[in-house]
């Protein structure tokens, strides 16, 4: 055994084997992995193995594209082959028309992935798959490269590539210690002796926290009992003349597929169970849970009703396995947060499909720094400190309930809610508001009319509709008083914080004391890392010199990680994070000047308190700090304020606004008045993939800086120009948004994709920003929106069709 490597991978699952193998393809070969017992020992051995193209966005499609054709490649390896029905094809079904709405945005998402679904009606459901009846069905999505793989094999094949590329793979040696030294390598402690390394990475399935306590962190990944049964042989499949497609049904929560001349059917019944909560016993080795048949007796009806076949068909064996989930479903690849060095792959709840591609784009990031998608979607680094054991049992138990009912637009579900709350949420409940969660954090929607009021979960504009465009109304002839939590917030200070964040941001910092800034953090390709805004606050009694660093609620650990990354050892600078401690209340319209000065001391004209500004004060007898920022494009104040005193700010505010016209407004009525403003939202408009000339943030970008992360990268790709621009779009549609994800089409082809879409009160007009070709970018361009099965035009119009001079905010 080496006692030296590069990386160590801790597991020989499909999520190690994979990350081994695609470490080899971007040329490291000195790389290890570790497994304690035999390759594919924990749930990889027993794995239903389907292998579907379908996600939910494009990094999911496009990392399952890649596992079909390397599985492809690898099954047609004269030297090595596997055994992958690759393209038998598969339907997802439906028994509503909002299910099928659904389906033709995912068709219109993959296409820009070069993923062709088709959705088809009940008819054609039955068509291809022979067995199933079309009772209480409309239709399905089409799959065509749905397959299902031999998972050993599967794992064998890529450990065998590996170690051909100079890999190598210890089996029988459980990790059983890890010691990160000051220099931020790793000693990994086996039974057969230890291994030094730069980085380690976590790929042990169901065992991921007890890996995971070794270096002293806890991963929100909890294991769920899962079971599928395989039958008898049944004729009609022996006599078909072609293997089965597979099935996946949110109707009655079952899959299936062909397995030899008989079926697979696996279940996610609502009576469903944890597993390994209290701990796992160490021999649970190639082994499986007690078959539970009774437990599933919900949806087995309902298969046996849409497979009337099963009815007269034996069952020849059961599997029940643990398999793990997160807190959203999707598992956690990336650098884990807080430590350096160290990343996982863990949470796979459908890892041998996704296995592939989680691998692939994991070694993109461990090499190069990033992957060639934006992985947010799958970073570990999504979920807040908020996420422990009690609150990821939660969700992973909603979502195995809900394993194929895939989440609306605006759709926040039952399980762990009110995990991050400010001491005004209650009082804003009983106004009637509803929230919607950001991190955990219950963030106020728009203020319902009933406590009945729901409206239907849909891609169309919902029943809200109308109370956002109030909620808008007031703010643009009022003022509008509006709640802003988790919103990430780090206190840095010390000598060098300016020269540091001049280093980290891409344009200008405020170096002005009292003044504020938008700034942009690029990755070493150039490309969009974070966006925060800066606010210079000068010395006080409330502390020293300091810079307020604001980014999104999500970003939280993101931003922490990445500032703490490139700080220099030498450098006099802290990062303190207060965005558990702070709360902003933001007042909008054109009367918040008037609503702030009845409430707050000092001079709040114009000329005393500019846009841009910041300044420490006391709203009524809460401290605050003022910020004069807008995202909604009226005149507006971001006010923080310290959470033991939000109350008292909220109550101060609502009294001075009562004969201004101050009403609550939410967050659906800020993502409306931001579209109008060409305002674009972190992670939804502003990804790894894009450059900030890409994105239109070319204000922002200073490239005769001497020296800021990403500026070299930068360079060199205005020098190749542009693969893609950001514009905003009009869409000739009053039903519903475009949705993230939606194609635009010329000419029969992909040319655009969509990021964000809302209706534009003010303006009224359907809006819509968009990654679209570099040469349809140009004003007045029009395109094609493939809108859920539908061309609708979509036209480029000016990025802030609102107020393009920002005469409204300045004011
Ligand atoms: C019944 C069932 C059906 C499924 N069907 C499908 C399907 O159809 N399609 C699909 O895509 N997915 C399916 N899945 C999910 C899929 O099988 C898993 O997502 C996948 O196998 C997880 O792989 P992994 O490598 O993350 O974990 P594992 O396979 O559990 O591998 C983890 C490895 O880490 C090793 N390890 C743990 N601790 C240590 C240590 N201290 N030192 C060294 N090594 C260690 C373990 O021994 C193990 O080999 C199914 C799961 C179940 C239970």
């Amino acid at each position: 055994m080496k006692s030296r490597t590069k990386v160590v991978v801790i597991g020989g699952g499909i999520a190690g084997c994979s990350t081994l193998y695609h470490l080899t393809q971007e040329g490291w070969s000195d790389v290890v992995l570790v497994e304690r017992d035999e390759l594919t020992s924990g749930t990889t051995w027993h794995s239903a193995a389907q292998v579907t193209n379908f996600g939910m966005n494009q990094t999911m499609v496009g990392l399952k594209t890649h596992s079909i054709n390397l599985y492809k490649e690898l099954a047609e390896d004269p030297d090595y082959p596997i055994n992958y029905h690759h393209g038998d094809g598969g339907i997802r079904l439906a028994n509503t028309e909002a299910q099928m709405q659904g389906y033709r945005h995912f068709t219109s998402m993959a296409r820009g992935m070069d993923v062709e679904f088709e959705v088809i009606d009940a008819e054609e459901c039955a068509r291809r798959h022979p067995l199933i009846s079309t009772d209480n069905l409309i239709g399905g999505l089409w799959d065509p490269m749905d397959g299902d793989i031999d998972p050993a094999q599967l794992c064998q094949a890529l450990a065998r590539r590996a170690r051909n590329a100079g890999a190598e793979v210890y089996r029988n040696t459980p990790v059983t210690g890890l010691i990160q030294h000051k220099d931020d390598t790793w000693t990994v402690e086996t039974t057969k002796g230890n291994i030094d390394c730069d980085i380690v990475v976590n790929a042990c399935g169901y065992r991921v926290n007890e890996v995971a306590s070794m270096m002293g962190v806890h991963h929100p990944v909890a294991s769920m009992e899962h079971q599928y049964f395989l039958t008898e042989e049944i004729p009609a499949i022996r006599d078909a003349g072609h293997r089965m497609p597979l099935l996946r049904c949110p109707i009655s929560d079952y899959y299936c597929r062909q397995e030899k001349n008989g079926l697979l059917v696996g279940f996610y019944e609502q009576d469903c169970k944890t597993w390994g909560m209290d701990g796992i016993d160490p021999n649970f080795v190639n082994a499986l849970c007690p078959d539970d048949l009774d437990r599933v007796t919900d949806v087995l009806e309902g298969a046996f009703e849409r497979m009337p076949a099963l009815m007269e068909t034996g069952i020849h064996t059961v599997v029940n396995g643990p398999i793990t989930y997160t807190i959203d479903g999707a598992p956690l690849v990336g650098p884990i947060p807080g430590k350096r060095n160290a990343y996982c792959i863990i949470g796979l709840r459908a890892g041998l499909g996704e296995g592939g591609g989680h691998g692939w784009l994991l070694a993109q990031q461990i090499v190069q720094g990033e992957a060639q998608y934006d992985t947010w979607c799958i970073d570990p680094r999504r979920f807040g400190p908020h996420s422990n054991v009690e609150l990821t049992a939660l969700k992973a138990i909603e979502d195995y309930q809900n394993e194929f009912r895939f989440h609306f637009p605006h759709e926040h579900r039952p399980a762990g809610r009110n995990a991050r709350t400010t001491p005004v949420t209650p009082v804003m409940a009983a106004e009637g508001a509803e929230f919607t969660v950001v991190n955990g954090w219950e963030r106020v929607d728009y203020i319902k009319p009933s406590a009945d009021f729901h409206p239907s979960l849909s891609f169309d504009f919902d029943e809200a509709f109308d109370l956002v465009a109030a909620e808008v109304k007031n703010v643009q002839e009022n003022v509008g008083l509006c709640e802003v939590n988790g919103f990430n917030r780090f206190e840095i200070t010390g000598s060098d914080a300016a020269a540091f964040l001049d280093r980290m941001f891409c344009g200008r910092t405020p170096k002005k004391a009292g003044r504020v800034g938008l700034g942009y953090l690029l990755n070493q390709h150039g490309m969009v890392k974070g966006e925060a805004t800066l606010a210079n606050l000068p010395a006080s009694d409330r502390g020293p010199d300091r810079i307020w660093y604001g980014s999104a609620a999500a970003s939280e650990l993101h931003d922490m990680d990445w500032l703490q990354a490139h700080l220099h050892r030498d450098e006099d600078v802290q990062i303190k994070s207060l965005t558990n401690d702070q709360t902003i209340l933001v007042l909008a319209g054109p009367r918040a000047r008037a609503v702030l000065s009845a409430c707050a001391r000092g001079d709040w004209s114009k000329e005393g308190f500019p846009w841009l500004s910041a300044r420490e004060c006391f709203i009524g007898y809460a401290p605050a700090t003022v910020l004069g920022v807008s995202f909604s494009g009226e005149l507006a104040y971001e006010i923080h304020v310290p959470n033991a005193s939000l109350y008292a700010a909220y109550q101060a505010l609502r009294e001075a606004g009562e004969t201004h016209g101050l009403k609550l407004f939410g967050a659906r009525a800020v993502d409306a008045m931001r579209m109008e403003m060409g305002f674009l939202h972190w992670k939804a408009d502003l990804i790894t993939e894009f450059d900030p000339f890409e994105t239109g943030l070319d204000r922002f970008v200073k490239l005769d800086k001497p020296e800021f992360i990403g500026k070299e990268a930068l360079t060199a790709r205005v020098e190749a120009g542009p693969t893609k621009r950001l514009v905003s779009l009009e869409v000739d549609c009053r039903k519903s948004p475009a949705h993230p994800g939606a194609s635009l089409m010329l000419d029969g082809k992909v040319v655009g994709t969509v990021t964000s879409g809302d209706w534009g009160h003010r303006v009224t007009q359907n809006l819509a920003y968009a990654f679209v070709d570099p040469d349809l970018a140009g004003h007045g361009t029009d395109m094609s929106l493939d809108h859920y099965g539908a061309q609708v035009s979509a036209r480029v119009i000016a990025p802030c069709p609102y107020d393009p001079d920002f005469t409204r905010m300045r004011s």
